[in-house]
């Protein structure tokens, strides 16, 4: 029997079969398309992002084959009135990358190959039930199987979370925009993105890598009529003059045309029984902020270590709660956010709109105003110190994020400590800790290092980067692995 069939191979599916094969799980991945999507969708890889990926193993050339996202000239009709800076913060060493979900999702199969698993494509599962033991998957052509737990990682309108009886509740919003990613003749710098606010709508223009490739963004009144490519283009060739005051693009080839209408909806639940869910299949919102594929991602791998310690004996099923319970409050938090910012910059009355003319955009001139909004879209801040495997007292704290930095491995040789994670362990502590007495049976699966600057006691950090533990008595450790984490891997 496989241990865990992931259904969905998009960049959810794609990044939890990388963690579970990498802690050794026998996973099998099933999409129901006939193979890899390869227009753009998504384009942008906040910082979490790539940090995810990379300890994952899958950045491959990404960063080489991406753009740096410099920021975005806001204009109220054509007139420019703010400059929003993109502002990394200096202290962390991952940056956002403007790349290509399909470039994305082409590094994330690579690395799931040479883990050993390919995806089976067009294999669409249909039905499923479960038992105390497992799942019993059916799918429209292939022979059913029989697996231990089945994940959906299949996208808004999840097959998974409805044969799994889990509520998606919401609302099905008004907003309609149409996407272009375009070649185009334009005298336009390429080194920032553009937002034209206008009274009937915004439209935003950011350049893409490749020769004049730009995505082109508008929201437009909902209309009931299917709309081909060419009237896309069509649409784009009337709003660009009339939004930007832009008259001299020549559109001459749109790559890809998408119309998608925004809803916002929240899983009540991300696991019933054996079945769970993660990325799109879970939660949906405005692409504004360009958070939902890396809100999945960071589920991915939130999910993938927990999974992984129950299918292989090593935990309770009930750690699997903790997964919810720390992921689900993270997306009810990208929901508000990217709600409130698309209501703000569609501004859809002439009140909205003046605070957003008069007041919202100007702001984004401050530079205290562009360091907080890029520390908000990186997700750099996600913690889980609120959760069930959160913790009080010092800094870090249990369940905060641990940022990457150099420290050395038993042997004396340099490393930095995100390299050493997933699908280890890693515990940090000044050099001449006995680390093995303090983590006892543990210490199979925890990678020590050392770091001369480390204030306090050890840390012991989780395999997503999150901080576990601090502490220095075994015994401590050992009934927080049995009381708080439901493991025996302290044993
Ligand atoms: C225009 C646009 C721009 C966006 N920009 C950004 C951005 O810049 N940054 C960002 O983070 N997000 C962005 N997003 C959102 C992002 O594209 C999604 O959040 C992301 O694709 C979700 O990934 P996923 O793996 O959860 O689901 P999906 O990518 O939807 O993948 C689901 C997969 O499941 C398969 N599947 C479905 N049903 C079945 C079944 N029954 N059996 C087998 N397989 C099945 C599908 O074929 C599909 O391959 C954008 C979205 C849009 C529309």
């Amino acid at each position: 029997m496989e241990q865990v069939l992931v259904v969905g191979a998009g960049p959810t599916g794609l990044t939890l079969a990388c963690g579970l094969a990498a802690h050794g799980v026998a996973v099998r991945v099933v999409d129901r398309a006939a193979g890899p999507a390869v227009t753009s969708r998504a384009n942008i890889l906040h910082a979490r992002g790539v940090e995810v990926l990379r300890r994952v193993g899958a950045l491959g050339d990404l960063r080489e084959r991406s753009l740096a996202p410099v920021g975005m000239r806001m204009h109220v009709r054509s007139r420019p009135i703010a400059t929003m800076r993109f502002a990394p913060d200096t202290t962390e060493s991952v940056q956002a990358l403007f790349v290509s979900q399909a470039q994305i999702e082409e590094q994330l199969r690579r690395r799931l190959s040479e883990l050993g698993v390919e995806v089976e494509w067009g294999t669409e599962v249909t039905a499923a039930s479960q038992d105390d033991d497992g799942v019993t998957v059916e799918f429209a052509e292939a022979t059913p199987a029989r697996v231990g737990w089945l994940v959906g990682c299949d996208g808004a309108r999840s097959r998974v979370r409805e044969l799994a009886g889990i509520e998606f509740p919401g609302a099905s919003v008004v907003e309609q925009f149409l996407l272009a990613d375009v070649l185009a003749d334009w005298d336009r710098d390429r080194t920032m993105s553009a937002g034209f606010y206008h009274r009937d709508g915004l439209l935003l223009a950011i350049p893409m890598r490749g020769e004049n490739l730009w995505r082109l963004m508008a929201d437009v009144p909902v209309a009931d009529q299917r709309l081909s490519p060419a009237d896309i283009v069509a649409h784009f060739e009337r709003l660009l003059p009339e939004r930007a005051g832009e008259t001299g693009v020549r559109i001459r080839e749109a790559v890809w045309t998408s119309v998608f209408r925004i809803h916002r909806r929240l899983a009540t639940d991300y696991r019933r029984g054996r079945v769970l869910l993660a990325g799109d299949a879970a939660h949906i919102h405005s692409p504004i902020g360009g958070q939902g594929m890396n809100t999945g991602i960071g589920d991915a791998e939130n999910l993938a270590w927990k999974l992984a310690l129950v299918v292989r004996g090593l935990a309770n099923e009930e750690l699997l709660d903790t997964y919810t319970a720390e992921r689900r409050p993270l997306a009810t938090e990208v929901l508000r956010t990217t709600t409130n910012n698309t209501k703000i910059l569609v501004g859809d009355s002439a009140a909205a709109r003046f605070v957003r003319d008069r007041i919202f955009i100007p702001l984004l001139n401050s530079s205290a105003v562009q360091a907080k909004a890029s520390r908000t879209a990186s997700q750099l801040w996600v913690s889980y110190r609120k959760g069930p495997l959160g913790g009080r007292g010092g800094s870090p704290r249990p369940g905060d994020r641990v940022p990457d930095r150099d420290c050395t491995r038993a042997d004396g040789s340099p490393t930095r400590l995100h390299d050493e994670l997933l699908p280890a362990w890693a515990l940090l502590a000044r050099p001449g800790t006995d680390a093995d007495a303090l983590l006892g049976a543990a210490r199979e699966h925890v990678t020590v290092l050392f770091a001369d600057d480390l204030s306090g006691s050890p840390l012991l950090i989780r395999p997503d980067g999150h901080l576990a533990w601090r502490g220095d008595d075994p015994m401590e450790l050992r009934r927080w692995f049995a009381d708080t984490l439901h493991a025996r891997m302290g044993a």
